[in-house]
């Protein structure tokens, strides 16, 4: 492991919540070398530094083979059906389908930011582009977690011209303002409700990406999406839409669990382009040994969200 990051669904099992039973190692963000490989494996060598996408995946079952490796028939996620990448080292199943091969060095600058593209980035990116509909004019991100800073940065990639993020953290408007942000909302409640849809004319946002899960979060998603428009939602939902509502008003409910695989390699080309940074949403590092104090720094909002080296 070279490095690994802190998720917002590690924190539940560290707070007691319910959520995937993880343990001993958990963790399904890591960037790491390869240390050495099973005898059918062809597309990584020992000394490759490697990324993994949040779910391990063979790549050839009928879902990997529709894009879509988050349903992998034989695949399963890190911590729970597998080792965990907050560790030294992770065994890594189905390394062909699964890994992807970065072409830097381990000690790059980029490595963070490659890092990124293992769950939130890919995630952020799937928020905009799982919708097949056509080009929204108008975003309204809810949330300012990574995954939420990773999806205004995903729209402003996509050209999409105004981008509302609602979020009650100042540190991390800041860094979605440097993401893309057009318009950033700090009311809470029906009060920033009413800052989108009176900016969007009465109308609403034509995609509203929920990033974080809670009731409250998909009540300002359904407030704010225009009739006619599309609720992303990858926040990993713990509440509900409502489904009359969601009739009556042609509201499409698009997003997911990210297929974060398919987009891996294009995302890591952009990284190692250049032309893609979502770095800056690491705001807090703590080495391996020290991790617990790097939970703690989430759970406390101290961090946005932790790198962990080794
Ligand atoms: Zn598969």
């Amino acid at each position: 492991m070279v490095a690994a990051g802190i998720c917002g669904t590690d924190l539940r099992g560290y707070q007691g919540r319910p959520g995937p039973v993880q343990g001993p190692a958990c963790g399904h963000e890591f960037v790491g070398v390869v240390a050495s490989v099973g005898r059918d494996v062809r597309t990584v060598r020992p000394g490759q530094p490697v990324v993994a996408p949040f779910m391990f995946s063979d790549g050839d079952c009928v879902q990997c083979v529709r894009g879509m490796q988050s349903s992998c028939q034989n695949g399963g996620m890190w911590g729970v059906a597998a080792g965990g990448g907050q560790a030294d080292g992770v065994r890594v199943p189905f390394a062909d389908g699964t890994l992807l091969p970065v072409p830097l060095d381990e000690h790059d600058e980029r490595v963070p930011a490659v890092l990124t593209l293992a769950d939130v980035m890919a995630t952020g990116h799937h928020a905009i582009h799982a919708s097949a509909g056509r080009k929204p004019a108008t975003v309204a991100v809810v949330g300012d977690g990574a995954v939420g800073l990773c999806a205004v940065l995903a729209a402003q990639r996509a050209g999409i011209e105004r981008i509302f993020l609602i979020g009650h953290h100042e540190m991390r408007l800041r860094i979605g303002h440097k993401f893309g942000a057009t318009d950033l909302v700090s009311a809470q409640g029906a009060e920033g409700w009413t800052q989108v849809i009176e900016a969007t004319g009465g109308a609403g946002a034509d995609l509203v990406v929920e990033a974080v899960g809670e009731q409250g979060a998909m009540d300002t998603a359904m407030a704010v999406c225009a009739d006619g428009g599309a609720i992303s939602t990858v926040g990993g939902p713990h509440g509900v839409l409502d489904s009359m509502a969601c009739f009556l008003r042609n509201v499409t409910v698009t997003g997911g669990l990210a297929p974060a695989r398919a987009y891996l390699p294009a995302l890591l080309d952009d990284v190692v382009a250049g032309r893609l940074d979502p770095s800056p949403i690491f705001d807090h590092t703590v080495q391996l040994a020290c991790v617990d104090s790097g939970y703690q720094a989430m759970v406390d909002r101290q961090a946005t969200k932790v790198l962990i080296t080794l």
